[in-house]
């Protein structure tokens, strides 16, 4: 029997309806929205200090909520997890010309939190295999004016916070970790993002869970709670009538969520293990039927963690296959297969950072005087993550489409007809 012919050189796509977007919406979210309109209290955040300074009642059973969920003493909600990467970054006490190492794969915020302090990103290579930071690179990359390192869990699984937090306590640097996109996922048996001194999540729409937009901090800490806290609502406005002694970074902001957000927020929380479960189903079904396929490298969950799979990241060997991948790309989206992207982001590549423009026309901070020392952001500087943009990354994006076992099951026989075809696309 003839092999089927791939849809690229004119064969039938294996796929041929669209999958289902991904909704983690039901009754209960619209139930809540509802009763909060109904209410006519939509924020009951005041910027005094006042008992509304921490919001209204939906806000504060949500974060005592959260709290709960993730096991750690502080939730502190913003309107996104960028404004609450802001605060993060202030709450530490992070000042002009301070360097912080951080992760070039990321989204754009988390090195953009650390500039809005005029303090300098320095971003240090990621591991290959899990493609968060490299502890050995963020050990090399420490300079005398490194004052906190940022850990990004990308992806859906913890950076390694065991070898991270030793190298912060060894240098006396604060530790945050960004777990927008792997919330309930696991490092020797405790939560990511709740391993660092902040850490803190996104509820963006396009994460697990959502409130359109919001985001939520974590820390066992009192003082740096109380210090985002300020941040979050006017803070410059309320430190002299709460007696607060460090007034450094206490320049406030507006990023106090909604009661409707917070309501709504509610409702994911209880459906997020659900979600995430789900996810890690569909991964797995993905490894069994991916499995042999030449030149095609899983996923790697590290040893301790737990994945929550936000995107199924996987790498290739196109010299192994004799295939590029932009080709297989081609090959694979003709089949129908969906949510599949290549390469990602590496932030220092940037015109922001290549150019170092940043407030104003002139280098700011970069050329002032409050920067210590030249950073290099050159290409070459984060060789592996550079490499794997360029040749040999490739993904499923598992938060935008419902993978059902039949969704699941057809991308599965698009990926094998196009490997069975490799011949035909060299
Ligand atoms: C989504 C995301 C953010 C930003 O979160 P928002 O709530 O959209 O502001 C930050 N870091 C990472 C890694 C993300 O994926």
């Amino acid at each position: 029997m003839p092999r089927p012919k791939l849809a690229l050189h004119g064969g039938t796509p294996v796929i041929t309806e669209p999958f289902r977007r991904y909704n983690s919406f039901g009754p209960e979210e619209t139930e809540a929205a509802r009763s909060v309109v109904e209410s006519g209290v939509l924020s009951q955040f005041l910027g005094a200090w006042h008992d509304d300074f921490y919001g209204g009642p939906k806000v504060q059973a949500f974060e005592t909520a959260w709290a709960e969920t993730f096991g750690v003493k502080h939730a502190v909600t913003f309107n996104s997890w960028t404004s609450g990467l802001v605060a993060a970054v202030g709450a530490l006490d992070i000042a002009p010309g301070d360097e912080v190492i951080v992760s070039p794969w990321t989204m754009t915020a988390s090195a953009a939190a650390i500039l809005h302090w005029n303090a300098i990103p320095v971003f240090a290579d990621i591991d290959p295999t899990t493609f968060c930071l490299d502890p050995a690179a963020v050990e090399a990359a420490i300079t005398p004016f490194t004052r906190a390192i940022m850990a990004v869990d990308i992806f859906g699984q913890s950076a390694d916070m065991t070898r991270l937090r030793a190298i912060a306590d060894d240098k006396g640097l604060k530790l945050i970790s960004d777990t927008a996109q792997s919330p309930l996922a696991q490092q020797q048996g405790r939560y990511a993002g709740t391993l660092a001194d902040i850490g803190g999540f996104s509820l963006n729409y396009h994460k697990h869970i959502h409130t359109g937009e919001g985001g939520v901090a974590v820390t066992d800490d009192d003082s740096l709670a109380e210090r985002m806290r300020l941040i979050r609502n006017h803070a410059e406005a309320v430190v002299e009538g709460m007696g607060v002694k460090n007034i450094s970074n206490m320049v406030g902001h507006n990023f106090r969520l909604g009661e409707i957000e917070s309501a709504i927020g509610l409702e994911q929380l209880k459906k997020l293990p659900a979600l995430v479960l789900s996810r890690q189903v569909a991964a797995n079904r993905l490894h069994e039927g991916l499995r042999g396929l030449a030149g095609l490298v899983p996923p790697r969950v590290a040893e301790g963690n737990t994945h929550a799979y936000y995107t199924y990241a996987m790498t290739l060997q196109p010299e192994l296959m004799g295939v590029p991948r932009e080709l297989l790309h081609r090959a694979l989206l003709s089949e129908g297969v969906q949510g599949v992207g290549t390469g990602y982001q590496n932030l220092h590549l940037l015109p922001l950072y290549q150019k170092k423009i940043a407030f104003g026309p002139n280098g700011f901070p970069w050329t002032s005087d409050i920067s210590q020392r030249t950073v290099d952001y050159s290409p070459g500087t984060c060789p592996v993550a550079e490499e794997l943009h360029r040749d040999a990354f490739m993904s499923i994006g598992m938060c935008s489409y419902t993978f059902t076992d039949d969704a699941v099951d057809q991308t599965i026989e698009a990926f094998r007809k196009v490997w069975n075809n490799l011949d035909d696309l060299r």
